[in-house]
């Protein structure tokens, strides 16, 4: 049960002048002591704060110790001081001790197995402030906070405040501006620190850092000078692009242990999953999207941070703006290329198959549709961000990015500090704008779903059309029958169907430039040839566009799981970019053969992924990007052990290519479910390791042999009270074998009976179950069994993740 709709708003409305002193002590093994002075105006003599899971808690009201009414989630406040005199400000003290969690949500402690240093850091966003101090957890009751946490010495405690003084384990920061309370942060550990001060055109200057475990000091070392730069640059791009100065006092960034996001957004200390600091080399792919998630969360610090939305309908007012700018200011002012054929392959994927799925919904939803705060947890997904963010990119290309910008600057502007909502970002972009900006925001925020532009022909002209409701403007591309570029051009489409005579005879590609969200539909000549030679089409967007197109057929079962491998096949290994390649390939293991190829036909399909990767491989001999991406895949899929093995011995593929550790895992994984190593080859493989990464290997690796007992003791490891979340997810992608549906259908029972109780233990970790779903095609009956779950008690969050597998398997 999580603060609801109504409660927020009761409470936001009688609540007034906030602001806290916090001071934490994390010396405790178990347990971590939490205090809280909060001072408020009210205009009602009761109300609550809100605090989970505390063992115990003692409450002190404008300076009288009284009687605590907990309930294990929320302080009951009574005898308030109502009114607007000097006298009226309310001071409430609660003292609370509150255990260390394991799942990414409130208080995290992580222990490192390379040298057994403990990190606990607060990880929090959605109403999990309240699981590490008592507070009115919600967006629109911003306050100050002044932070003080006790640590052990030898830690490194880093906040969203810069440091005012800290010594023999004492640490005091400065106080914030308003904020949520769930943007703050606490990170508490031996890091390894890179810093260094940066002088603003303002004649001042910025405290910058990036932090990692110590274990992860030589990555971060090795990666340091790019973060750095890439940082500056974002920073700089920024400073040109938004009128309101950077909001904070310091920007720290943190490579932190177990996170649930891939990042979260604390103002002036961006908390980063240690994942994307990869062990051994990282790829160009993973450099592109680190960049992008850098710019992604420097954005934040205005569109979510400063500027923040009301209530949860408006998630998309900071993610969707933020998805967009990540890849604007990681190309135009960090120098990464061609980041829109990631975003088509990687990104947009994701946003159609929300889109397609009945659980979706507007990218600005209705606030009564997002009636509590587990709810607003389910839209943090593909069309929040991936749609979202498209839906950006098209609202700039047609408005004109001056008045975009120009736009999203007023707004920024008007609320600094504050509270908005789409009404008000309406109210500021049209201001900027004399074309029907409401109508646009109607047509394609308000509204789910997505329109079709099919092309037909009229003789040999090319008339494009619209099914669907929304105004689009995208460039057309043209090419003659052996692929080569004859034309391109922007046009508008609305309701009336363009005839594009000029382009009469050529084949024909709609939205070549990636500028709008709709699926595709070709004429049959145009697809003819485009299916024919799709490797030789120059441009990596247009390529990247038609990748994309076609997997949204396969979903839509216009187009066979076949003819989507054929093209992988066919046309994949001759593909130049390594981008487009893992796309492609995640799609394919993920997506196309667990939802659209039947269990019977899973191996067959998974060896063509093989075989395409083998290909793929054997042609990148000059192009290691390329060369590590197929390995990666060939590691994961190939049913040839002796290969596997060589590549272990040698500890690479091939001449020249190394065998990074995710595809050394992948490989120990695979030999894994093929019944070729067993419990001590893979101790013997963690050992060597050595890492928290190659603790979770090894796990995935055991969970992923071919037998009852190892399936029985994988299935009991994720069944373990306080497994924490890395281990869970681990064991249930070991678990889920594309080939193994007849072994694991006890398994999906199981899950189905067992998921709903797991899902009750924090928002984050019921997203984690509904990830644990069995990535394997499920035959009729499972559906049944499925159908008939989701007829009984489902939590919310895992409820949604099982309607949408039910969904992508119908
Ligand atoms: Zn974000």
């Amino acid at each position: 049960m999580s603060l609801t709709l109504d409660e927020a708003r009761t409470r936001a409305g009688v609540l007034s002048s906030v602001s806290y002193s916090l001071d934490l002590d994390l010396t405790g093994p178990e347990t971590f002591r939490s205090h809280t002075r909060v001072r408020f105006r009210s205009t009602v003599a009761e109300t609550f704060l809100d605090l989970k899971g505390a063992l115990a808690v003692s409450l002190v009201v404008n300076g009288e110790a009284v009687e605590v009414a907990y309930d294990g989630r929320r302080v009951g406040l009574t005898g308030l001081s109502t009114g607007l005199s000097d006298g009226a400000v309310n001071e409430v003290e609660v003292t609370a001790t509150i255990p260390y969690t394991t799942d990414g949500d409130g208080m995290h402690t992580f222990t490192d197995p390379v040298d057994g240093s403990r990190y606990v850091s607060a990880y929090l966003g959605m109403d999990n402030a309240s699981k590490v101090f008592a507070c009115f957890d919600q967006n629109d009751l911003k306050a100050s906070f002044a932070v003080a946490v006790t640590a052990d010495p030898a830690d490194t405690v880093l906040a969203n405040g810069a440091v005012v003084s800290h010594d023999a384990g004492r640490w005091v920061f400065a106080a914030t501006p308003p904020i949520p309370p769930a943007l703050l942060v606490v990170a508490a550990g031996p890091w390894h620190s890179v810093r260094w001060t940066y002088a603003l055109d303002s004649g001042e200057s910025l405290d910058f850092g990036w932090h990692a475990r110590r274990s992860l000091a030589d990555e971060l070392d090795r990666d340091a000078d790019e973060l750095r730069r890439t940082s500056e640059a974002c920073f700089v791009h920024y400073a040109d692009l938004i009128d309101e100065p950077y909001p904070f006092d310091s920007y720290d960034q943190v490579f932190v242990p177990g996170l649930n996001w891939g990042a979260q957004e604390m103002p002036g200390c961006v908390t980063y999953r240690d994942e994307l600091l990869p062990r051994g080399a990282i790829t160009d792919t993973q450099r592109a999207i680190r960049a992008v998630i850098i710019a992604h969360e420097m954005s934040h610090m205005w569109f979510g941070d400063s500027m923040t939305m009301t209530w949860w309908e408006d998630t998309w007012l900071q993610e969707s703006f933020a998805d967009y700018m990540g890849y604007r200011v990681a190309e135009a002012g960090a120098g990464f290329s061609d980041l829109r054929v990631e975003v088509e392959v990687g990104s947009k994927p994701w946003g159609y198959r929300s889109d397609a799925r009945s659980s979706t919904h507007p990218v600005a939803p209705l606030a009564v549709d997002v009636p509590d705060v587990d709810t607003a947890a389910t839209i943090f997904d593909g069309i929040s961000y991936a749609k979202g963010g498209a839906c950006l990119v098209q609202l700039a290309f047609w408005l004109g990015d001056e008045e975009f910008m120009a736009g999203v600057n007023r707004h920024l502007t008007r609320f600094r500090f504050a509270n908005a909502t789409l009404a008000d970002f309406v109210e500021s972009l049209a201001a900027s704008s004399p074309k029907d900006v409401r109508g646009w925001v109607d047509a394609w925020l308000r509204r789910p779903g997505f329109d079709t532009v099919s092309v037909r022909r009229d003789g040999d002209v090319p008339v494009l059309e619209r099914e669907g409701s929304r105004p689009h403007a995208f460039t057309v591309a043209g090419y003659d029958s052996s692929l080569g570029l004859v034309e391109r051009k922007r046009i508008e489409l609305g309701a009336e169907p363009v005839p594009l005579p000029e382009f009469a005879g050529l084949v024909v590609v709609p939205n070549a430039g990636g500028e709008t969200f709709a699926a595709l539909r070709l004429d049959p000549g145009s697809w003819e040839v485009l299916s024919g030679g799709l490797s030789r089409i120059e441009d990596p967007l247009v390529r990247a566009v038609l990748w994309s197109a076609t997997a949204l057929r396969v979903r839509s079962r216009d187009l066979s799981a076949d003819d989507y491998l054929d093209l992988v096949e066919t046309h994949l290994p001759a593909d130049t970019r390594a981008d487009i390649i893992e796309g492609v390939l995640a799609e394919t293991r993920s997506v196309v053969i667990p939802q659209r190829v039947p269990a019977s036909r899973a191996a067959g399909a998974v060896a063509r992924v093989a075989a395409a990767s083998a290909a793929g491989l054997a042609a990148s001999a000059d192009d290691e990007q390329r060369a590590l991406a197929w390995a990666a895949a060939l590691a994961a899929t190939s049913a040839d052990a002796e290969l596997l093995r060589s590549w272990l011995d040698a500890d690479k593929v091939g001449v020249g290519i190394p065998l990074l550790p995710t595809a050394r895992w992948a490989a120990i994984v695979r030999l894994a479910s093929l019944g070729e190593a067993d419990a001590r080859f893979i101790a013997t493989e963690r050992d060597r390791d050595g890492t928290a990464e190659g603790d979770l290997g090894a796990l995935r690796a055991l969970a992923a042999r071919p037998s009852t007992s190892a399936k029985d003791a994988a299935w009991e490891a994720m069944l373990a009270p306080g497994v924490d979340n890395r281990r869970f997810g681990a064991l249930a992608s070991g678990m889920w074998i594309a080939e193994q549906a007849h072994l694991l259908r006890p398994y999906v029972t199981a899950y189905l009976a067992e998921a709903p109780a797991l899902a009750t233990r924090g928002q984050a970790f019921a997203i984690e179950v509904g990830r644990a779903f069995p990535r394997i095609a499920l035959d009729e009956g499972q559906l049944d069994a499925l159908r008939t779950a989701l007829a009984g008690d489902v939590p919310t969050i895992l409820r949604r993740s099982w309607e949408d597998h039910f969904d992508d398997r119908e």
